[in-house]
């Protein structure tokens, strides 16, 4: 009996859309005996055949789509067509931006659910984030091996997604060596990753385009950054002729590694300060002191995983928006991000104009910021659209 999944009437829907999640309660029944990881072919309640996927027996997803093709095998040639064109797709953009880091398989967005590879320099750092990913892991990494040369490769599959599926964090090295930090270089700016310990797979990747955004508005300006990490923005601004950039954020070792960023560009320490503490206060220590400046930039974590999380997430945001605006001189601009994938662009413009309201200022949007182009939306996938930035003037 060939392994099936069976949906409820009308739950085929979102599979014609080409959707690539099923959720559990869409399933009626499961025929034959599917383990986790397998794959599964998904019919109709009235019996027609929609597509291919990996089953997961015990999460909210039960199934994620490989294929609407049902002359598609999925095997080890599949995975390889799929992995070589999502690598291909990205060797203009490090031309265009003479960066030897990027995303190189976006998952979903990808077209192969769950797993995400990560360049940095000679370096890639792989997560394998659902059953299915897992199930097809040494394949994956095989295929990855031949497809491209790697003086290293990491694992971290440490995130929240792999808990939601029922599969325990696992994190080293699988091939080669890889050094305590890597150094890559993006649009003439030099950064060390710590692929081991830092955040996500080492480096706020997604962020490439603000960088360059930053770089280009930052000159003559004094900058708060706040959510530094390890100053990706604060390079960034000092390259673009920041007179002063002040760095926060609550984690010393992204600072210790934020310094060193700054080093390695040849950036005069002295036009930075760094600040290991809590955004929220200390925001509100330098309005208590009357303090200003021209730029802020405000990166907060995703303070929104969930969606029952949005309302919090919401009052967060526009807390920290609203200090911000505060602390800005007449003219100068509010770079404000979002990353939770639960607040829409509209939301968020709108908790924006929540914040200006109660700060008392008029401010105008002049740019919008999101992802770059190795972190693509598939069209019938909006899900994989998570990282919104607004550049604000205030007036
Ligand atoms: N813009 C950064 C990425 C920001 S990631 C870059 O260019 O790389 C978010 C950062 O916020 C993390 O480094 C985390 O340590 C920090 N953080 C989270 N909550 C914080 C808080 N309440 N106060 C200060 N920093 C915080």
């Amino acid at each position: 009996m060939p392994n099936e999944l069976v949906l409820r009437a009308g739950r085929e829907r979102s599979v014609l859309r080409r959707h690539p999640w099923v959720f559990s309660g869409s399933v009626a029944e499961v025929r034959g005996s599917p383990g986790a990881g397998e794959t599964v072919d998904l019919v109709s309640a009235s019996g027609d055949w929609l597509a291919r996927a990996a089953y997961s027996p015990t999460a909210r997803i039960a199934a994620r789509l490989w294929t609407w093709d049902p002359e598609e095998i999925v095997d080890r040639e599949f995975l390889r067509r799929r992995m070589e064109r999502s690598i291909q797709a990205r060797a203009s953009l490090a031309q265009e931006s003479s960066s030897n880091a990027y995303r190189e398989v976006y998952a979903e967005s990808d077209y192969l659910p769950g797993f995400i590879v990560d360049r940095y320099a000679d370096v890639r750092v792989v997560q394998f984030l659902t059953q299915g990913a897992e199930k097809w892991r040494d394949v994956l990494l095989d295929l990855l091996a031949s497809l491209v040369p790697s003086q290293g490769v990491y694992e971290r599959s440490d995130s929240d997604a792999r808990t939601l599926e029922g599969l325990p964090s696992r994190d080293g090295v699988l091939a080669g060596t890889v050094p305590e930090r890597v150094e890559i270089v993006e649009n003439g700016m030099t950064f060390l990753v710590d692929v081991r310990r830092g955040q996500k797979t080492g480096f706020y990747l997604d962020q490439r385009e603000s960088r360059a955004a930053i770089r280009r508005l930052a000159s003559h300006r004094r900058v708060l950054n706040a959510f530094c990490y390890t100053g990706s923005f604060t390079v960034a601004a000092l390259k673009g002729g920041a007179s002063e950039v002040l760095s926060i954020d609550s984690s010393g070792d992204s600072l210790t590694l934020g310094r060193e960023n700054l080093v390695r560009n040849g950036l005069p320490e002295a036009g930075a300060v760094w600040t290991e503490g809590n955004v929220f206060q200390e925001l509100r220590a330098a309005r208590d002191r009357a303090e200003s400046f021209d730029m802020i930039l405000l990166d907060p974590p995703r303070f929104a995983a969930t969606a029952s999380h949005i309302p919090r997430a919401a009052r967060a945001y526009k807390d920290v928006n609203l200090l911000g605006l505060k602390l800005l001189r007449p003219g100068g601009l509010l770079v404000t991000f979002s990353c939770s994938g639960g607040v829409s662009p509209e939301l968020f413009e709108k908790i924006v104009a929540g914040a200006a309201l109660d700060a008392e200022v008029e401010a105008q949007i002049i740019e919008w910021l999101g992802q770059p182009a190795d972190h693509p939306v598939r069209l019938q996938f909006p899900e994989g659209r998570y990282l919104k930035g607004l550049v604000v003037r205030r007036v």
